[in-house]
């Protein structure tokens, strides 16, 4: 777990919250020194002012209750984390930092992630579900007041599934997470295969209501994924792009090393290793 993390579980651990209920984000604010007011801000979703061990964090006003309390806890990070600045955070979807290289963006991210959705209150709720769909972490989202969005990304980080989630638009990839122990022979395809579930969904608007069956050919480049099973939804997300939940099966954690794939230049070992369609050794 990453450091900003830690200190946001930390802090949940010492305020002594036990249930999902109990995560007050403007409770846990003040109690660290921050007012949150909620004010239309022009250019950025949330601010961070302080001065010494007080500070005020200005938070765009949204329909979406997860977003706002995203933000809030996005910024008490920068206050836990990075004190002594001002931010203004011009994101409020934690999925726009997670491809950019902004790194206290990033810290103040994770830090919100697990304040809002704490692995001691959040683990036992996913080990209950099995292989959650959207329908299912949806209700999640629910109970802790998260956005959708920032819940599979927690999903995912948590690790303990063999999940990947991913954003797509018509025109292919925009980002994706996998769980840590995901291989890393596993490529995602950058452009999205008109087999998958989520081409029907933004090309034609046919929502998969279940988790369905897919052959793995149709997610991943490598030449052998054909022998292999994944579970796929997808969702609507913001912008015209699908949320997209992909489960490995067991056997796909156990396939070995694939050297035919990608841009590959360095083997697991760290060697060189030719690109493909070069002589191999
Ligand atoms: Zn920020």
């Amino acid at each position: 777990m990453t450091s900003a993390g830690k200190r946001a579980e930390a802090l949940v651990a010492e305020l002594g919250i036990k249930c999902p209920q109990d995560l007050d984000v403007e409770a846990i604010a003040f109690d660290s020194g921050v007012e949150v007011v909620y004010e239309a801000m022009t250019g950025c979703e949330a601010s961070l002012v302080g001065y010494l061990d007080r500070a005020v964090a200005t938070i765009n006003p949204s329909d979406v209750r997860g977003r706002e309390r995203f933000s809030v806890a996005h910024e008490l990070g920068h206050w836990h984390l990075h004190r002594g600045r001002s931010f203004q955070c011009r994101v409020d979807d934690p999925s726009a930092n997670l491809s950019s290289d902004r790194a206290l963006e990033k810290e103040a991210d994770n830090f919100a992630a697990h304040l809002l959705l704490p692995g001691p209150l959040f683990k036992p709720v996913i080990a209950q579900l099995g292989q959650p769909s959207f329908q299912q972490l949806t209700k999640v989202a629910g109970e802790f007041e998260t956005s959708i969005m920032a819940t599979a990304l927690r999903l995912a980080n948590i690790d303990t599934l063999p999940v990947i989630v991913a954003c797509y638009t018509r025109d292919g990839k925009r980002w994706s997470l996998p769980a840590a122990d995901i291989p890393k022979r596993w490529f995602l395809k950058d452009k999205l295969d008109e087999d998958t579930f989520t081409y029907d969904f933004l090309n034609s608007g046919k929502e998969s209501r279940y988790l369905g069956k897919q052959s793995a050919d149709a997610w991943f480049e490598n030449d052998d994924a054909e022998k292999y099973e994944v579970l796929e939804q997808c969702i609507g997300s913001a912008g015209g792009t699908a949320l997209v939940l992909l489960y490995l099966q067991p056997d796909m954690l156990d396939a070995g090393f694939d050297w035919n794939v990608g841009n590959r230049r360095y083997n697991e070992r760290g060697s060189y290793v030719p690109r493909r369609g070069a002589s191999r050794r």
